[in-house]
């Protein structure tokens, strides 16, 4: 596709169709569950004590194009990067290698260790983990070659979005296949014909991975035997809880499993583990019904991934209880710092020994090369070198972004702030984060998106594509289940550095391939 073509989209719309077109997505979106509850500023004081209130997710008018062998190409490795993860999860000692490099400058993976560390000397008795991850990418475009596909990173903790991004790519196809003429579509565009965006089945695969791990726990732990739960454990307050309802929805719709929600700050009041019994059961009672118990097969984190959520010491010994407990862990302490961007940049490394055949050892090597292609150069900042040499110079960190141990969007930081804010930090913490090259995605559609708080954006835009994958694997790396399936795009305009959604900096969109 040429530059050219790209100039003419969206189809042009008049202020007229405009209005009307937004006006219809926020109906539709409110109809269907395409929600997210408002951020507190948008809130007048007092108008909404109990929580009523709801908006459309911010969302793109228009599917953007992007690049069918990236995307194909996307998909094809999603299960081999779940076993990656898997497998890295596993070798605690080599994990244990790269992480302990950055206890002494990074208090939040310290703790988490020491989670791990804890556990581990009482024994782990839960040997199965959960994995629900996404692989985010963008098109990397060299001029006169085909797009590439570049990661951004790889997920391994509360990778949300799924069921919020299903349902724009049915808002977009509705809108693409509403005939001609009828009052909801679109004018007419060549990229429109006989294109819909492809299908968006994450919301069943990331189910299926919660159903695989509760089939997988087996019988109740407890005497006399308890009935069995999934659990959510989620933030207080969270915005995004429409996202998650749409997994737990399916969950007990489809796969008939009983899932509960549980704030993160409740976990000491509403669970336990009986002293009495060594194969440590994780029973939930529900406050809304005294007397019952549950016991949870499998935990699933949509909290406790930033440093403040862990407002006390009570954070850190309500995670450690789950951790030791026998429910399945989505993810296990070790998983989640499976995911750190440190890790990522040490797989990348292109001399020194080759971690990513190891780990892949057994994989046809066509393979691994794939995996590799879609790898960014990443630098290490801990001594001098190539890494330090590219962030303080001007000129080149122009071309990079410097990002911490950090999740959920908003940490790093870019281009030209790269090396005044290095220098404002202690050298010794340099370690603390990695240096990565900005991944190039051109040629720029437009688009134009319907914000959250009613805003009306049009503009050049960057597209970033996640794809879902999960996996359930034992002690020894084996998986049980190994699926991938549904994506996400995130768009953004093209002057904005941050990409996350809740974050706010970029909008829900879908695909259209070319
Ligand atoms: P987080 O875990 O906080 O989401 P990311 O690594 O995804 O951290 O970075 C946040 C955002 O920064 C991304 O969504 C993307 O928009 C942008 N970004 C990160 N790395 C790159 C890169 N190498 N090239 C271009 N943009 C990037
Ligand atoms: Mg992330
Ligand atoms: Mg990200």
């Amino acid at each position: 596709m040429t530059d050219s073509i790209f100039s003419e989209y969206p189809p042009g719309l008049s202020q007229a169709q405009q209005e009307y077109l937004v006006t219809t997505i926020k109906d539709w979106a409110i109809q269907n569950g395409l929600a997210v509850r408002p951020p507190p500023a948008a809130i007048p004081d007092g108008t909404d004590l109990h929580r009523v209130l709801a908006t459309n997710a911010p969302v793109t008018l228009f599917p953007s194009p992007f690049p069918a062998v990236c995307f194909e190409e996307a998909k094809a490795l999603q299960t081999v990067y779940n076993q990656l993860y898997a497998t890295i999860t596993c070798n605690e000692e080599w994990l244990g290698r790269v992480i302990e490099d950055l206890i002494d400058v990074d208090d939040f993976v310290a703790n988490l260790w020491k989670t791990h560390l804890e556990v581990k000397k009482e024994g782990y008795v839960q040997p199965l983990s959960l994995g629900l991850f996404r692989s985010d990418y963008m098109a990397h475009v060299t001029p006169g070659s085909t797009p590439s596909l570049k990661q951004v990173e790889f997920n391994t903790i509360s990778s949300s979005f799924g069921g919020l991004s299903a349902l724009v790519r049915t808002l977009h196809a509705e809108l693409l296949m509403s005939p001609p003429g009828f009052p909801i579509s679109y004018p007419p565009h060549h990229l429109f014909e006989s294109n819909i965006p492809p299908e968006n089945n994450a919301v069943e695969t990331l189910s299926g991975g919660l159903a695989a791990a509760h089939t997988a726990y087996g019988m109740s732990k407890s005497t006399p035997a308890l009935p069995l739960c999934v659990l959510f454990v989620v933030q207080d307050g969270e915005r995004n809880i429409f996202d998650q309802l749409a997994l737990s929805k399916h969950l007990t719709q489809v796969h008939k499993i009983p899932v509960f929600r549980l704030p993160s700050n409740r976990i000491l009041n509403d669970t336990l583990i009986p002293s009495s019994n060594s194969s440590r059961p994780l029973i939930y009672h529900p406050p809304h019904s005294p007397g019952s118990a549950f016991e949870v097969t499998t935990v699933y984190l949509r909290a406790y991934y930033a440093p403040d959520e862990y407002k006390s010491s009570k954070d850190w010994t309500a995670r450690v209880h789950l951790e030791r407990s026998a429910a399945i862990k989505c993810p296990t302490v070790l998983n989640q710092l499976s995911g750190c961007k440190k890790i990522q940049q040490v797989l990348a490394e292109p001399t020194g020994p080759d971690h990513l055949s190891s780990f892949m050892s057994g994989s046809d090597p066509a393979v691994v090369a794939r995996l590799r292609e879609t790898f960014a150069p990443q630098y290490d900042l801990s001594s001098d070198g190539r890494g330090r040499e590219l962030a303080l110079n001007p000129e080149t960190a122009m071309k990079h972004v410097l990002k911490p141990q950090r999740e959920g969007g908003g940490n790093n930081i870019y281009k030209s702030e790269i090396p005044d804010f290095l220098r404002s930090i202690p050298e010794k913490d340099w370690k603390g984060w990695v240096l990565m090259e900005l991944i190039n995605p051109a040629p720029n559609a437009e688009n134009v998106a319907l914000r959250n708080d009613g805003e009306v954006l049009r503009g050049k835009v960057i597209s970033e594509l996640g794809v879902y994958g999960t996996i359930l694997w034992d002690s020894t790396g084996k998986a049980l289940h190994n699926d991938q399936g549904g994506w996400l795009l995130r768009t953004k305009g093209q002057e904005v550095n941050e990409g996350g959604v809740a974050a706010g900096f970029s909008s829900l969109d879908s695909i259209l391939l070319y």
